[in-house]
């Protein structure tokens, strides 16, 4: 391929901005790009500078995508947690309100936090299929 400035020199790499086959007199090296000398440095400087832009974007939304997952699985444990701990405290008060005689308070005390545990287990449970067919 000719140089698109002189067909009498070969072309050595084509501009980032214009993508013109430029021999290596009329080419400057960006680092990034290659442009045509004293025409198209100034946009392929531009589009280098975007593009870094971008990646740095993509690799912050990463980042805050994985700070997130884990975010969600800390989350996640203690929400099981609290769940055990309700269900345990729920069926102690059960136990104890039904060999007492002040039955019904404890009875029915334990009997929401049973639920309540159990609710939020199946909610988690819930949330995380969820969270996880994203
Ligand atoms: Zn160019």
């Amino acid at each position: 391929m000719k140089c698109f400035y002189d067909p009498s020199q070969d072309a050595v790499g084509l501009c980032r901005s214009c993508l013109r086959a430029v021999s290596q007199e009329h080419l400057v090296d960006l680092g990034k790009g290659l442009a045509c000398k004293g025409r198209c440095e100034t946009d392929v400087s531009k589009i280098i500078m975007s593009m870094e832009t971008y990646h740095q974007s993509i690799e912050s939304n990463r980042r805050s995508t994985a700070k997130l997952e884990n975010a969600l699985k800390v989350q996640t444990k203690v929400g099981y947690g609290n769940s055990v701990l309700a269900c345990v405290l729920g069926a102690m008060f059960v136990i104890a309100g039904k060999a007492s005689s002040e039955i019904a308070f404890m009875f029915y005390l334990g009997l929401a936090l049973f639920v309540y545990g159990t609710w939020r287990a199946m909610w988690i449970t819930a949330y995380r299929k969820a969270a996880a067919s994203d």
